[in-house]
């Protein structure tokens, strides 16, 4: 559970003393009609946090959206006050490895370290101890699977990939998007300006399908209600 997950939790708790707040967590703006989800889908944005990270964040909220930030260590290290942010707008932070490697190509001490020195700068940051885990490049083996799981940490990569990383239009990124169904995961990027451009199109193109945007289940590692 985040941080922000767990200060909700309370606003609910003690909500018997203040009924008007406890219906509205303060982060989510939620949409009306956001009781009659038909869906979730998980958005997620890899490699921050960077400087492009605000301006996400307050994409973001301002379009009702929570996403899962899959960061790498190494950025989290840098920019521990973006992770603080990133929990403060109500997105789930996540382990991307630290320094972006292939770690198929690594020994299994290499990939423990990529591993524990990411968990170890999210905690440091003030983001929680991750519970997801995505490899770069979503290159994985029983080895990267077994490391992962030694940190309790659930391996998802995703069900469509937006292309971001890879020049795809603001059209094509939404169009990603719109394939989503019920439980699926999009990979995104922290830093393409497309993407950015993208969110309030996703947005609109998620409430017009009656989808909403989740939490992934460590479970599971699919996209369902926050919690
Ligand atoms: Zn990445």
């Amino acid at each position: 559970m985040t941080a922000a997950a767990a200060a909700l939790t309370v606003t609910t708790v003690t909500g018997s003393t203040a009924p008007a707040r406890a219906a509205v967590p303060a982060q989510a703006s939620a949409p009306v009609g956001a009781a009659a989800c038909s869906g979730y889908v998980g958005l997620t944005f890899d490699d921050g946090p960077s400087g492009n990270t605000t301006k996400l964040l307050d994409a973001l909220r301002q379009n009702g959206l929570r996403a899962t930030m899959f960061n790498q260590g190494q950025n989290a290290a840098a920019n521990p006050s973006l992770v603080r942010a990133q929990v403060a707008a109500g997105m789930w932070v996540a382990n991307h490895s630290y320094t972006h490697p292939h770690l198929t190509r690594l020994s299994q001490a290499q990939i423990d370290s990529e591993i524990s020195r990411t968990q170890q700068a999210i905690a440091n940051a003030g983001g929680g101890t991750p519970k997801l885990f995505r490899p770069p490049y979503g290159e994985s083996d029983a080895t990267v699977k077994s490391v992962a799981a030694r940190y309790g940490l659930t391996e998802v990569i995703w069900h469509v990939d937006s292309q971001d990383w890879n020049g795809a239009s603001t059209d094509a990124i939404v169009q990603s998007v719109a394939r989503l169904t019920d439980g699926q995961v999009v990979l995104m990027h922290d830093w393409p300006a497309n993407t950015l451009a993208a969110v309030p199109r996703i947005a609109r193109t998620l409430a017009s399908r009656g989808l909403c945007a989740g939490m992934i289940s460590p479970r599971s590692g699919r996209a369902v209600a926050p919690s």
